[in-house]
């Protein structure tokens, strides 16, 4: 890594599509997808959601809507804002908490011609079905971009990576929370290698001739540095992933009344443990969260707000009905989960949970007993 920092200093290339980028690229497209030259890097998902998004509405130029579930990260939407488009809400499925196929469907019946381009998002790190978005996109004609963020490190049941040979861009986040996390960047994968070289000049200006812009463009390149680390990443990711694997096992095993997102991938990236506390729970999410502090554990919402709800975005999105993301996103609560987390602190913050859980069963019983008398 120091060697790497200093080549890259006596070199003076420290952007602009740089030796360590080319490298980490290659090694995505080969090692990774299994398809040559599949691969543009990105400073961050965000600005690589903007750019895929931008070049397949090319054909679409009148519609006004990107299709997304609620339940996601607030970059989907703002980036669909800077294209002048509005999100079009869907639900998601009550076990997989991934884009619900029957909302999208309602939401397309009802606005079709209208809808820019279609944007599941491969919820914290599952494998949604390619296939199916593929055929719908062959259906209607709207075009597809995955947001697939967190999902780095995902396989398909059949081992093959998450994303590989799709024929649509499909994005993918590096920040420092996701499994894959260098600090700040993004990659874009699609097995269409004319997407990837015109999101390659988009990223750089629109530039396709030397500093002559023919395609609209912004700054979205990845510095050699951050490469360097991605380089770096690659080697010990797999192992993560494997690891967090194992320990979300642990979790289920040790919280049986939960509800954990249901299983889609052979192996899922984990970014943290999401689950939603037994129905006999009656105490708030907060008295939860505030309690495992006190334990010394952190925990955290996710997606409350859903995309809906941000005061930003709610006076311009139109959306279905959001009955399984409201009960999701009201109840969600992510627990702690890192490769370097032991069994025994995985046993102890379940011990917690499900200490708290009963605390707020018994204090309810409490209050209604105290009522009667
Ligand atoms: C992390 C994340 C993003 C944004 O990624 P950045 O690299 O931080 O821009 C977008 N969508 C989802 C679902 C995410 O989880």
């Amino acid at each position: 890594m120091v060697d790497g920092l200093r080549m890259i200093e006596e070199s003076g290339v420290f952007t602009n599509n740089g030796p360590v980028n080319a490298r980490l690229e290659a090694s995505l497209s080969d090692d990774v997808f299994g398809h040559p030259e599949s691969v543009v890097t990105c400073c961050n998902a965000t600005i690589a959601l903007m750019l895929a998004m931008k070049d397949v509405i090319r054909t679409r130029r009148r519609a006004r809507y990107v299709l997304m579930p609620s339940f996601t990260f607030a970059a989907a939407a703002q980036a669909a804002e800077w294209l002048r488009l509005a999100p079009l809400l869907c639900d998601i499925e009550p076990d997989s908490w991934t884009p619900c196929a029957a909302s999208e469907e309602r939401l397309i019946a009802r606005h079709g011609d209208d809808i820019a381009l279609i944007l599941p998002y491969a919820t914290f790190g599952a494998a949604i079905d390619l296939g199916r978005y593929a055929a719908l996109s062959r259906r209607t004609g709207i075009p597809v971009v995955v947001d697939a963020a967190a999902s780095m490190g995902t396989t398909l049941p059949s081992g093959r990576p998450f994303g590989a040979g799709a024929p649509c861009p499909v994005i993918f986040s590096m920040h420092a929370t996701k499994v894959f996390g260098i600090g700040e960047g993004g990659f874009i994968h699609c097995a269409d290698t004319d997407v990837v070289e015109r999101i390659r000049r988009m990223a750089n200006f629109g530039f396709e001739a030397p500093r002559v812009a023919s395609l609209p463009g912004l700054n979205g390149k990845l510095p050699e540095v951050a490469a360097l680390i991605a380089l770096e990443k690659m080697k010990t990711y797999v192992d993560a992933t494997e690891r967090r694997v194992q320990l979300a096992a642990l979790y289920r095993q040790e919280l049986p009344d939960w509800q954990f997102q249901a299983p889609t991938a052979g192996r899922q990236a984990h970014a943290m443990m999401p689950v939603l506390p037994p129905d006999s729970f009656v105490g708030s999410r907060q008295s939860l969260i505030d309690g495992l502090a006190q334990a010394g554990i952190g925990s955290a919402a996710y997606f409350a707000p859903h995309l809906a709800q941000h005061p930003h975005l709610a006076r311009h999105v139109v959306t279905d009905t959001l009955r399984v993301t409201d009960h999701v996103s009201s109840r969600l609560v992510g627990l702690p989960l890192w490769d370097g987390l032991t069994d025994e602190a995985v046993r102890r913050i379940c011990r917690e949970a499900r200490a708290l859980v009963e605390l707020g069963a018994g204090m309810q019983h409490f209050i209604r007993k105290a009522k009667l008398a």
